[in-house]
C-alpha cells in the first residue's frame, strides 16, 4: 500500500546490466559509432548498450560529430524555442541528511524559514511582475504544523496572484516523494510537473550520502513517479544531481528508469533536469564533488541524453553560467530557470543570505537572461499552452513524436514572448525581441506564419494568454 515505510526493493535500475554496458561500449569503434550517429539522427532514441558506446567517445572528430548531430535532433524538434521559468523556494525546514545540502537537518549554519501564504503570494507577486508565467515550487522534506496540506495551500497561493495582465499560468513542484493519496490531492490542485531527481541512482553511492530521514530510503524515491502515475499525474520530471558519482552510469540508469515508466506506465518523463554539485553551506562534499563533471563532460551529457529520448525536455537551472547554458540551448536544453534565488522569502529580501540551498552561477535579472537569449537567436518562450489544453502524459508525447507539435509550440512561443515584451519588456529588450519575432515569422512554413500572425495580432490588440 502507498503509506509502508519500508519499500520493497525496485529491480528497474540493474548496476550490472550498466557496468556490462559500459565495458561493452568501451570496445566500439568509430564505424560504430557513426552508425548510432545514422540513427540518433532520425530521432527514435538509443538503446542502453549505444547509449554506453557514446559516453565513452574522446576523439575530438567523433565528439564534434555528436555535438552536430544532438545540435539537428536539437532543432528540428524543438526549433528554436526556449522556455523560462523560475524556482519559488516555500520552506527550507527539512529532516533529512543530505551530505550537499545546505537545507540538512544537521546544519546549524543555516536560518530555517517556511514562508506564510501571504508572503508566498508576496513572492509571486514579484515574480509576476517580472514576467514570469512558469515556477517551481520547491521545500525541504518538513512541513509547518499543517503538515503535508501546507504545499498543497502554497499551490493554490500562487495561483490566486493576479497582477494586471500577469499571472503564474502552470505551477510545477519539486518535493519529497508522496503516497498515491498525497499525489491525488496535488494533482487536484492544478499543478504541471511533479519533479524529483533521483540524486545518484547508484545504490552504495546513495546510502553514503543520506545519512538520516526518510529519504535514505532509495527504493521510496525512485519508486516515487510510479506512485505519481497511480495518482494521475502524468507529467513527471526526473533528474540525477551530478558529482555525486560516475556520469555515464547516471545517464545509463536515467535511461532504465525512462523504459521502465514508458513499460508501466505508457509514458517517460516529460523532463529530465541535470544540476551540477554546488557549493553550499555546511557542505564539504557540494565544494568538492566526489566525481567533478567538467564543462565538457557536462555537454557530452545534455547531447547524449538528447540523441537517447529526443523528445524529452531537457531542464538547466540557474547553477550554470552564463556560458555554459548557451552552449547547451544548442545541443539540447529546453528550459531553463531565470533570475532565481534559492533561499525562502529570495526574491523580496533580494540579497545573499544565509538561507540559500546552494550558490547561484548566474545572477542576471530575467529581462537579462531574455535579451541574452533573444540575441543567440533562440525564442523566450512563457507558453503553458499543452498542460491547460489537456495535452499532457502520452496525449503530450503522441504529439510530440510526429513533429507536430512546433506547430503549436512556435507560434505559441512568439506570442508569449510578444507578451513578455508588451507588458515587462525593457526598451532594449523589447527592440532586439521585435527584431527576432520579425526574423522568426519570415523564416516559417506557411501554416505556422499564419497561425503566428493571427496570435500575434491578438497580443498587440491587448488580448493575453493566446493559445492553440
Ligand atoms: N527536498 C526535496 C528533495 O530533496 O527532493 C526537494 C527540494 S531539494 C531542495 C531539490 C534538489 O536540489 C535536490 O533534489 C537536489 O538535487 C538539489 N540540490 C541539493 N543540494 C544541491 C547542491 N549543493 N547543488 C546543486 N543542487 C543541489
Ligand atoms: Fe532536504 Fe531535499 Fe536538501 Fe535533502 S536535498 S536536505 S531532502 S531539501
Amino acid at each position: 500500500m502507498s503509506t509502508k515505510t519500508d519499500t520493497a526493493p525496485a529491480t528497474f535500475i540493474d548496476e550490472g546490466a550498466i557496468i556490462s554496458a559500459l565495458i561493452g561500449g568501451a570496445r566500439v569503434d568509430a564505424g560504430r559509432i557513426r552508425e548510432i550517429f545514422a540513427k540518433a539522427a532520425e530521432a527514435d532514441g538509443l538503446t542502453l548498450d549505444e547509449v554506453a558506446a557514446l559516453t565513452t567517445i574522446s576523439d575530438p572528430e567523433l565528439l564534434a560529430e555528436l555535438f552536430a548531430t544532438a545540435r539537428r535532433v536539437k532543432e528540428d524538434i524543438y526549433g528554436k524555442r526556449l522556455v523560462l521559468f523560475a524556482p519559488l523556494y516555500v520552506s527550507n525546514l527539512c529532516e533529512n541528511d543530505c551530505l550537499y545540502c545546505a537545507f540538512r537537518v544537521r546544519n546549524k549554519e543555516l536560518k530555517r524559514r517556511a514562508l506564510t501564504q501571504e508572503e508566498i503570494r508576496h513572492e509571486v507577486g514579484i515574480l509576476v511582475d517580472q514576467g514570469h508565467k512558469r515556477v517551481l515550487l520547491v521545500a525541504g522534506e518538513s512541513y509547518p504544523k499543517q503538515g503535508f496540506q501546507y504545499v498543497l495551500d502554497a499551490v493554490a497561493s500562487i495561483y490566486e496572484v493576479k497582477r494586471g495582465n500577469g499571472e503564474i499560468r502552470r505551477v510545477n513542484v519539486n518535493v519529497a516523494p508522496l503516497t498515491v493519496d498525497e499525489f491525488r490531492a496535488l494533482k487536484a490542485t492544478g499543478i504541471g510537473t511533479y519533479q524529483l531527481f533521483q540524486e545518484t541512482y547508484q545504490r552504495e553511492t546513495y546510502s553514503r550520502v543520506h545519512l538520516g530521514g526518510r529519504k535514505k530510503d532509495y527504493d521510496w524515491r525512485v519508486t516515487a513517479m510510479d506512485r505519481a502515475q497511480e495518482g494521475g499525474i502524468d507529467d513527471v520530471g526526473i533528474g540525477v544531481l551530478f558529482g555525486l558519482f560516475d556520469w555515464r552510469f547516471e545517464v545509463l540508469a536515467i535511461l532504465q528508469h525512462i523504459r521502465h515508466l514508458e513499460q508501466t506506465c505508457g509514458v517517460g518523463p516529460h523532463t529530465i533536469s541535470m544540476p551540477r554539485l554546488e557549493p553550499a553551506i555546511g557542505s564539504d562534499i557540494a565544494g568538492q564533488p566526489p566525481h567533478p563533471v567538467s564543462d565538457l563532460d557536462f555537454r557530452k551529457i545534455v547531447a547524449i541524453l538528447r540523441l537517447a529520448v529526443p523528445y524529452t525536455g531537457m531542464i538547466m537551472s540557474t547553477r550554470e553560467g552564463p556560458s555554459l547554458r548557451r552552449e547547451s540551448f544548442a545541443l539540447g536544453v529546453s528550459q531553463i530557470s531565470a533570475g532565481s534565488r534559492t533561499n525562502p522569502g529570495g526574491y523580496t529580501e533580494d540579497t545573499v543570505s544565509d538561507m540559500e540551498q546552494f550558490q547561484l552561477g548566474d545572477h542576471r535579472t530575467l529581462d537579462e537572461v531574455i535579451r541574452d537569449v533573444a540575441e543567440m537567436g533562440y525564442i523566450p518562450s512563457f507558453c503553458t499552452a499543452c498542460y491547460r489544453l489537456g495535452r499532457t502524459g502520452a496525449d503530450f508525447m503522441d504529439l510530440a513524436k510526429p513533429g507536430e507539435i512546433k506547430h503549436h509550440c512556435d507560434p505559441n512561443a512568439l506570442s508569449t514572448f510578444l507578451e513578455y515584451l508588451e507588458d515587462y519588456g525593457s526598451t532594449e529588450t523589447v527592440a532586439k525581441g521585435e527584431k527576432l519575432i520579425a526574423e522568426t515569422i519570415e523564416t516559417m512554413g506557411e501554416r505556422e506564419r499564419a497561425t503566428s500572425t493571427k496570435l500575434i495580432d491578438q497580443v498587440r490588440h491587448g488580448q493575453r494568454d493566446c493559445l492553440i
